[in-house]
């Protein structure tokens, strides 16, 4: 069927980085297509991502402060009960609201959604592209568009070919556990592992980790990294590193999963269920690739400063974009580039240095910019200032002062080139650093930047002057 509308973009795929330029399309007064396979709009991050994830976290942390009531002053509330099912319940209106407002905000700027699953079908003829699209029900059309935006996402990776059901688990079916288990094995310590061993240790599940590389969050600086695993340890996680998994098998219990540790022995562990978050492919195959001159990098699209592919007028953000890291935020600002490029509008490039990257777990991370080590492997001469949330009085008010707030900073000039954070509220708290350095700004500028008091904000203050060994509370 050719209805004969040609489209400016068609965007195929409907998650942060497809349904952001979406909208800024629309803003821009182009003609945009949104395909999207799936029911809803939305992709991983809205409906098995970054926000059930993050509603189970606050219902963890209402239940450890709940379980410590009495601390606060708060008595009478008899035994604390988790029920589980309003747990889930009330995470599954919140995506239901999100995906609500998501269909909202297509019909304000004009976008038409296209309900499919979309291939490309090679290069554009006269300047026009056709996508092929297959509904679910196996009925075929065409779209036609000057422009495409290839935003089809990422999946768990799986180990030894094994399937996921109610015993091996991704985050799929992690998020919709009929109860929280009474143990579990993560395999796996990137954002996605660690996420899910804080908010499942904080409703009592006895958590494992069985980590590949030497360290838990092995993005991180080394510093928090270390934190992060004494933190956890605190908590009665059994935290495995250097450990290579061997085997996953499926006993009468429940799993077994075998490992050998960096000296050569071999451990195993049963548990009730195993989560496998050992990464995220991304979804490059059964798109029609092959039919142009699009480059891959290990399945990820490559692409120029404008997201701009090998093949011309074809785009690529978010998640199958080689080289950046796969975050929401990050999708979602590739695809706001891509847009002001084909919109011939002003941007800047998504820079891998100026992206924050947060973990939620207990405590949370957030962390810009550069570690220690890369700085250092990188030639700059660095001076490291450090404070430690123990000297925030907001921290001592919130409970809540184990962590800190590291800067490395160039030594010539006071440049930040990373700042590092775990603590309360690490992931609100590098916005601010975000900020300083699209700014540019520097160590002596930021010492002298007024901080309101008492806020968790006052560590990044003292964490600056820390850098000139003169912060105040410590
Ligand atoms: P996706 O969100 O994967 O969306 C892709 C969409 O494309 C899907 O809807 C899919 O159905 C559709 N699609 C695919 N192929 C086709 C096709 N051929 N035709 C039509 N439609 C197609 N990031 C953060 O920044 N913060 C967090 O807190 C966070 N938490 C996370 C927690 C978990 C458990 C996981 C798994 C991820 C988390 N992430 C988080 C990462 C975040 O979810 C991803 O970076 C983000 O979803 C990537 O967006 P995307 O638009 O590239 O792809």
């Amino acid at each position: 069927e050719d209805t004969g509308i040609i489209y400016d973009v068609a965007i195929i795929g409907s998650g942060p980085a497809g349904y952001t330029a979406a909208i800024r399309g629309g803003q821009y007064g182009l003609k945009v297509a949104l395909i999207e396979a799936d029911p809803s709009l939305g992709g991983t991050c809205l409906h098995v991502g970054c926000i059930p994830t993050k509603a189970l976290l606050f219902n963890a942390e209402i239940w450890d402060y709940l379980k410590e009531a009495a601390e606060y002053g708060i008595t009478g509330i008899g035994t604390p009960q988790l029920d589980w099912a309003a747990v889930q319940t009330r995470k599954s209106s919140i995506v239901t609201k999100h995906t609500k407002g998501l269909d909202f905000l297509m019909k304000k700027n004009k976008v038409t959604v296209v309900r499919g699953y979309g291939r490309l079908t090679g290069p554009a003829v006269d300047g026009v592209h056709t996508v092929d699209l297959e509904a679910s029900d196996g009925a075929k059309q065409q779209l036609k568009a000057k422009n495409i935006l290839l935003a089809t996402g990422s999946e768990a990776r799986m180990l030894f070919g094994l399937k996921p059901d109610d015993r091996i688990l991704t985050n799929i079916e992690m998020l919709s556990v009929a109860q929280p288990p009474k143990s579990l094995i993560v395999i796996g310590a990137g954002a996605v592992g660690v996420e899910f061993s804080s908010i499942f240790r904080s409703f009592g599940t006895e958590v494992t980790i069985v980590e590949f590389l030497p360290r838990l969050v092995p993005v991180e600086d080394e510093d928090i990294s270390k934190e992060l695993t004494r933190q956890f340890k605190k908590r009665n996680i059994d935290v495995n590193t250097a450990s290579t998994v061997q085997s996953i098998e499926k006993t009468d219990a429940g799993v077994k999963v075998t490992w050998t540790t960096a000296n050569g022995q071999t451990r195993d562990k049963e548990a009730e269920k195993v989560l496998v978050a050992v990464g995220r492919a991304p979804r490059t195959a059964n798109v029609g690739i092959e039919k142009t001159k699009i480059e891959l990098d290990r399945g990820f699209v490559k692409v120029d400063e404008t997201q701009q592919t090998a093949e011309p007028g074809i785009y690529a953000i978010g998640d199958i974009v080689a080289g950046l890291p796969q975050l929401a935020h990050v999708g979602a600002m590739s695809g706001i580039v891509a847009m002001a490029k084909i919109a011939g509008r002003k941007f800047r490039p998504v820079r891998r240095d100026r992206i924050p990257g947060c973990t939620y777990t207990d405590p949370q991370i957030g962390s810009a910019g550069l570690t220690e080590a890369q700085a250092k492997e990188k030639g700059y001469e660095v001076k490291i200032g450090k404070f430690p949330f123990a000297g925030n009085s907001k921290a001592t008010i919130v409970d809540s002062h184990d962590g800190f707030v590291k800067i490395v900073a160039d030594a010539k000039y006071g440049e930040l080139l990373g700042v590092h954070i775990i603590g309360p509220q690490a992931t609100e708290l590098i916005a601010e650093a975000i900020a300083v350095m699209e700014l540019e700004g520097t160590v002596d500028e930021l010492m002298f930047t007024i901080h309101a008091h008492p806020t968790l904000s006052e560590a990044m203050l003292d964490a600056y002057a820390a850098v000139e060994g003169m912060a105040i509370n410590a």
